[in-house]
């Protein structure tokens, strides 16, 4: 009765994110005194499933259908039902993300398992199985008893302080029968964001707003993200004016990001804005305007001009490194 992790993989690599899932599912698999077990679903090389060891798999089921490719939800629970049925487990971890969410409901509607997304920690089994989870866009926490025969966790983004060690896990070749039902809904073609780093897998994130006052002047934001090897964001009106890609708009009607830093250039702070910001670890807030509502929210905050303070911030950056 192994813990099942399904992980996410990107570009034939499993995801930071799903690696922090694998962790979580180890944890709880010894909290639990059994193993973890990855599942993982497409085409990764050899080492990269292996190297789920790393953070504590001690299987690892690679589903590599050809159809699997493209993300397709309704597969991806098919498979997900299987390898739960294989490996007869009673709690499954994965990473809260648009794909992770739709399939753990299919898989929660198909077993009559019980779910809780947004996990912040690590369960509780002194007495049953308890776990804490943000709500209300990241303002509040709630505490939820799981019960039924099978749990499925989609934990958010630092649930755990990760470990990485040495171990390789077993990997095994998991081929489930999949019929065409599974695929009801076909993928006909997908077109990835061109930012190099994936906005809600980055740690550091250079955000700005309408204070940047053009598209014209997003240099400065990017000359700032490169020296700090982070990701671009954006504030809503800003993708609306078609200032920035859409993919980069941030927010309660955009991505949710939780890195370990993220620094907001020229945004006000307005609610809809920090529901997608502030599970951030390290806010850091510049704005001429000393009332702006960010400043509530931020660690740091700079009281200034971003055409003047995202140079400096930039070469001092660059100086240090
Ligand atoms: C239903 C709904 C959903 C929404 N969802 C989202 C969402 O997901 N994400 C989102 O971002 N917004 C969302 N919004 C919009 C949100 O309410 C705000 O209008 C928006 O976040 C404001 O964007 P902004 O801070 O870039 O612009 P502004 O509010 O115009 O703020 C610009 C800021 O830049 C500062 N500034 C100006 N010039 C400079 C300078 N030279 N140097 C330094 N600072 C300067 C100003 O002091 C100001 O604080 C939503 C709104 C609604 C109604």
């Amino acid at each position: 009765m192994s813990v099942l992790i399904l992980a996410e993989i990107d570009n034939g690599a499993i995801k930071k994110s799903s690696l922090e899932a694998i962790y979580y599912g180890s944890e709880v698999a010894k909290m639990k005194g059994t193993t973890a077990t990855a599942l993982v679903i497409g085409s990764a090389s050899a080492g990269d499933l292996a190297a789920a060891g790393n953070f504590g798999a001690a299987k690892v089921l690679h589903a590599n259908d050809a159809r699997l490719a493209q993300g397709n939800i309704m597969a991806y629970a098919d498979v997900l039902v299987s390898a739960i049925q294989h490996e007869s487990s009673d709690v499954v971890v994965l990473a809260k993300s648009s794909l992770g969410d739709a399939v753990a409901a299919r898989v929660s509607g198909k077993l009559k398992a019980s779910i809780v997304s947004n996990v912040t920690e690590l369960p509780d089994l002194s007495g049953g199985f308890k776990v804490k989870r943000s709500i209300y866009t990241g303002k509040a926490f709630a505490h939820v008893e799981m019960k039924g025969d099978c749990k499925i966790l989609a934990i958010k983004k630092n649930a755990v302080l990760v470990s990485e060690g040495t171990a390789t896990a077993n990997v095994e070749v998991f081929s489930p029968a999949l019929n065409d039902a599974s695929f009801g809904v076909k993928v006909t073609g997908t077109h990835k964001a061109s930012s190099s780093i994936s906005l809600p897998e980055a740690d550091l994130v250079v955000s700005a707003g309408r204070g940047l006052k053009g598209p014209e002047n997003w240099g400065i934001v990017e000359d700032l993200a490169n020296a700090l090897g982070a990701a671009t964001a954006c504030s809503k009106p800003v993708s609306d004016l078609d200032w920035r890609p859409h993919h980069e708009h941030v927010g309660q009607t955009g991505i949710k990001v939780a890195p370990n830093l993220y620094i907001a250039c020229g945004i006000s702070g307005a609610i809809q804005h920090l529901a997608g910001v502030n599970s951030s670890k390290v806010i850091v807030v510049i704005n001429k305007d000393p009332e702006a509502p960010f400043f509530k929210a931020a660690d740091y905050g700079i009281v200034g001009d971003v055409f003047e303070v995202l140079p400096k911030l930039t070469k001092a950056i660059q100086a240090l490194k």
